[in-house]
């Protein structure tokens, strides 16, 4: 991860290209094509922030709306330095992709700043959270544009953009206002299972897979990319299942531990310390013994562009779940899919994340709070419900999972779209 696997990777065009395979498949028509193609709305704001030393910094921030044919647009907001409106742009199109599989009321849509808030203090990313909201104002709110966590951000961060928001807004209305963000904590209007539902969601789809290929998971091994709320939930389920994760990776390096690491240890270890680096049970290896460990499961949960050929040809694994949005290159795709690897590809493997968003935008309009067992089992069912249909569609038209999911969410907006037809 401390390397990109093609450093001119242009990620918006790889997007588009299986929007292309995908809208051939389901014979889409080219005027709803060319629709999807490009998102409705790039909003891009800069805004000055105080640091802590007292100077003055312009930040830039972005929030790209895709679609909104099916409900508000959804989508995370990202902190980190690689930050690029190219990636935003193909980041908010696989939100509609997903809210379409999935059959949840929500549109697509993805923000973010470019830094990197390990070089801040809490301080100053709360004055840069609240500053990026205010410049926002009314481009985001409750029924038309819901931000969430995503890469370098987190609860906390969107209790302050929620707080932002409703500052900002007439008295009477702000508590009708909590559902303006999701992934906010427990005590501000989130939901129960929402910090792990993105995790959780990538199981359920391990399971299906493992069941039908009548492999048992007890007692088997995986190698996990990214060690953040994906990477580090996906282990410590995995644990719970009896597979031991024997080697990570994340901005600081890698690490590998033959035994399998205690995820909840790692996970402590990451919270105090930021990253894996430093955690003693475990060998340092470079990226390349990463990819190359023979293990059963491969969960990339970082940045996209992460497996490309290379990587693709090293990988010694039995599946590839993707929990991050974009980490296989088309090359990198080719080559697995040459070597007989199956992936479960991010727009069904990680879209429990903007399912549980849902439940909690929805339980915050509803004044409900709904207990974790029904929240989990109500993820069970969703994930369950979109792996079976994606993996029939798959069969049935001889397609990849990924163009599958592709297809089903193009077909739930091309029926839409046919119904409403096009203002005027
Ligand atoms: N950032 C997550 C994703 O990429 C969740 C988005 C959401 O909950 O709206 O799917």
């Amino acid at each position: 991860m401390t390397q990109e696997a093609q450093p001119e990777y242009q990620f918006f065009k790889v997007v588009q290209d299986y929007l292309d395979q995908a809208a051939d498949v389901v014979h889409l028509p080219t005027h709803v094509r060319e629709m999807l193609s490009q998102p409705k709305n790039e909003l891009i704001v800069n805004f000055p922030v105080k640091m802590d030393d007292g100077s003055l910094k312009l930040f830039k921030g972005y929030r790209i709306q895709h679609n909104n044919l099916l409900g508000p647009y959804k989508g995370g907001i990202r902190y980190h330095a690689s930050v690029s409106l190219d990636d935003l742009k193909a980041l908010s199109a696989m939100m509609t992709w997903k809210s379409g599989l999935m059959g949840i009321p929500f549109g697509g849509s993805k923000g973010g700043i470019k830094f990197n808030p390990r070089d801040c203090s809490k301080d100053e990313i709360m004055r840069i959270t609240r500053r990026f909201t205010h410049a926002l104002g009314t481009h985001i709110g409750p029924d038309y544009d819901i931000p969430a966590p995503d890469m370098g951000t987190n609860s906390q961060i969107m209790v302050w953009m929620m707080d932002t928001y409703m500052n900002s807004i007439s008295d009477t209305h702000k508590n009708a206002q909590r559902a303006v963000v999701t992934g906010k904590s427990l005590a501000c209007g989130g939901s129960e299972g929402r910090n792990q539902a993105t995790s959780r969601g990538v199981l359920h789809c391990i399971l299906q897979w493992a069941q039908d290929n009548h492999f048992a998971l007890e007692g088997k091994t995986a190698i996990i990319q990214g060690f953040g709320n994906v990477g580090g939930n996906a282990a410590f389920l995995l644990s719970k299942l009896g597979v031991s994760t024997i080697a990570v990776g994340d901005h600081s390096g890698y690490l590998a531990n033959p035994e399998g690491f205690n995820a909840h240890k790692l996970m402590d270890h990451v919270a105090e310390h930021g990253a894996i680096a430093g955690y003693e049970s475990g060998m340092e290896i470079s990226r390349d013994d990463f990819f190359s460990t023979k293990a059963d499961l491969f969960i990339p949960a970082a940045l996209e562009n992460q497996l490309g050929a290379k990587e693709a040809e090293m990988l010694d694994v039995k599946l590839v779940a993707e929990g991050a949005n974009g980490p296989t290159t088309p090359d990198g795709e080719n080559i697995l899919k040459d070597r007989g690897i199956p992936i479960l590809p991010d727009v069904l493997a990680n879209s429990g994340g903007v399912t549980v968003s849902y439940y909690e935008w929805v339980q915050n309009r509803r004044s409900e709070i709904w207990d974790l067992e029904e929240v989990e089992r109500k993820l069970e069912t969703a994930m369950i419900r979109a792996y079976r249909r994606v993996d029939y569609f798959a069969r049935e038209h001889n397609v990849d999972m990924r163009i599958a999911s592709y297809c089903m969410a193009l077909q739930a907006l091309n029926q839409a779209y046919s119904e409403r037809g096009i203002f005027p």
